[in-house]
């Protein structure tokens, strides 16, 4: 099978820069599967899980929030922040979505507050769903 770089972006560092085999992620408009060959293409991506494969080794990040742009030579991913698998802090994404659950509860807020609270939750729920993926690495 024919591999493409695949490349994760921070505003902090390149989180990842390797060949791969096959990569799932989820755009605004849903699941996409990407393979060597893709048709270029630029999509915003949901607060989701970032999978792939490279031989028989499956990766999961957690993304929150970007792009994916599929380009001639490329695949790159920026996002606001990328944790893999297994550097994710379990303590702290669970407090951070009980932080939030506390907000969304609190009725007396406003509303730009309550749509932060909103997005605290998606981040730290999408932590805990990729740390217990169980595809580590
Ligand atoms: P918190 O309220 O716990 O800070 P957050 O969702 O507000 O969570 P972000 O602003 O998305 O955090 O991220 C800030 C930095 O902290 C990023 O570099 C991100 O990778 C890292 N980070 C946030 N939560 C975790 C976690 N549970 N495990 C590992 N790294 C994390």
């Amino acid at each position: 099978m024919s591999t493409f770089l695949l490349e994760i972006v921070t505003p902090e560092r390149l989180v990842f820069s390797e060949q791969v085999d096959r990569l799932k992620a989820t755009g605004i408009d849903g699941e996409l599967g990407i393979l060597a060959g893709h048709i270029p293409m630029v999509t915003p991506l949901k607060v989701a899980p970032l999978a792939f494969q490279a031989g028989k080794q499956r990766t999961t990040y957690a993304i929150q929030g970007g792009f994916l742009e599929v380009r001639a030579d490329k695949v790159v991913v920026l996002a606001d922040s990328a944790e893999k698998a297994n550097d994710i802090d379990v303590d702290r994404a669970r407090a951070a979505k009980e932080r939030a659950e506390r907000r969304l509860n609190n009725r007396s807020q406003d509303h730009t507050d309550f749509r932060r609270a909103e997005l605290a939750l998606q981040r730290a729920m999408n932590r805990l769903k990729v740390s217990s993926s169980g595809e580590n690495r």
